[in-house]
């Protein structure tokens, strides 16, 4: 397949490009679009053919369900049973990096689904993804726009690198902001469960809807045969191909024991405070310590850049728990299929 790209610095509603991408998606085929968490692989979700495409350009097992996206967050109506809670949670947090899970209507087919009877929703803030669903005049189911497996794609580089040849078009809107993927928040029994940490953290959640249960596999590890709430939490996922171990402990301690993994020729993610400190050779700086939005800016990137240094093993610290470092926390230790040691 030919994949052209579309590079879009600022979307106009005539944008010529995004009108053709939006025809492309009506027809049956596959764009690639930025979002303000990551690059999203879109199709129609109405279309259970076009579902069955974006599964296969992932490499993706089809068990493991879509997002779908909207331009309006009142256009949940048509696809999913909404509730005052929904109603809420859009008002507080829509457009933005926040996944409803509902109960689905008869118009997503369950190839979208992943066989379930409910669907998941977002309504992005990204200017260029709020146009192209607008263009396509229908909603885009659309994951990330990786191979399965791969960290998530935050610029079209990484984009290109892996889907040229597997989808239609990919629009390069340049970096996503967030540079993780959107919180999901399950509302579709008595009490809200948070299946992914992301953009939006519990804390701004439960100040809207109150107390929400936090789903075991976010931070912790499914047994052998566990079948998670949310499909996407079996697969491992977001991982280099250099072995990744996560470090827990002091400060100071764990960037001497990061130091002298890089003295026996490891690989090394670190914050900006302690980069003097480090070699760096074999060293990639995530961001300042206490900014979680800044090193979820440069995870995904950092991750797939690793594997380059060659190095036998990479070492990163184990984030926090708290507001956006869960997110971190939740991706580093997928990476790192949860080998944490303690020091
Ligand atoms: P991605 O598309 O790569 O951002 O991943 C989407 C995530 O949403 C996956 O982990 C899915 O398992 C999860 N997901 C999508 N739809 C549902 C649903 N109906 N119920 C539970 N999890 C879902
Ligand atoms: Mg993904």
């Amino acid at each position: 397949m030919k994949t052209t790209v579309y590079t879009i610095t600022s979307p106009q509603a005539d944008d010529a490009y995004l009108l053709h991408a939006g025809e492309v998606l009506r027809e049956g085929g596959l764009v690639v679009f930025p979002t303000e968490t990551v690059y999203g692989l879109g199709g129609n979700a109405t279309d259970a053919e076009a579902a069955k495409k974006i599964y296969a350009a992932k490499g993706r097992p089809s068990d493991n369900p879509l997002i779908i996206h909207i331009a309006e967050p009142q256009d949940a109506r048509a696809y999913a049973v909404t509730s005052p809670l929904y109603d809420r949670l859009a008002a507080a947090f829509m457009p933005g990096p926040l996944t409803l899970i509902l109960p689905k209507r008869e118009s997503i087919p369950y190839s979208v689904t992943g066989g379930l009877d409910s669907v998941a929703v977002r309504c992005p803030a990204h200017p260029i993804a709020h146009a192209l669903i607008a263009a396509a005049g229908v909603p885009i189911a659309a994951p990330s726009a990786n191979l399965s497996g791969k960290p998530s794609p935050t610029c079209a580089a990484h984009v290109i690198d892996d889907l040229t040849g597997r989808v239609d078009i990919i629009i390069d809107g340049g970096s996503c902001d967030i540079g993780v993927e959107s919180t999901i928040l399950k509302i579709d029994g008595d009490r809200p469960i948070l299946l992914r940490p992301g953009g939006i953290t519990v804390e701004q959640l439960e100040a809207v809807c109150g107390p929400i249960e936090i789903a075991d596999a976010v931070i912790g590890q499914l047994a052998p045969g566990e079948r998670p709430l949310s499909p996407g939490m079996m697969y491992r996922h977001y991982a280099p191909t250099t072995p990744l171990t996560l470090v827990r402990g002091e400060r100071e301690a764990v960037t001497a024991y990061l130091a002298a993994r890089q003295a026996e020729g490891c690989a090394v993610l670190c914050y900006t405070e302690e980069a003097e400190y480090l070699s760096p050779q074999h060293c990639i700086v995530l961001g300042h310590r206490d900014d979680p939005h800044e090193q979820a800016q440069h995870l995904f990137d950092a991750l797939r850049n690793a594997d380059a240094f060659g190095a036998p093993h990479l070492y990163a610290h184990l984030p926090k728990e708290t507001g956006m470092h869960l997110a971190l926390c939740n991706r580093m230790l997928r990476a790192a299929a949860h080998s944490v040691i303690d020091i």
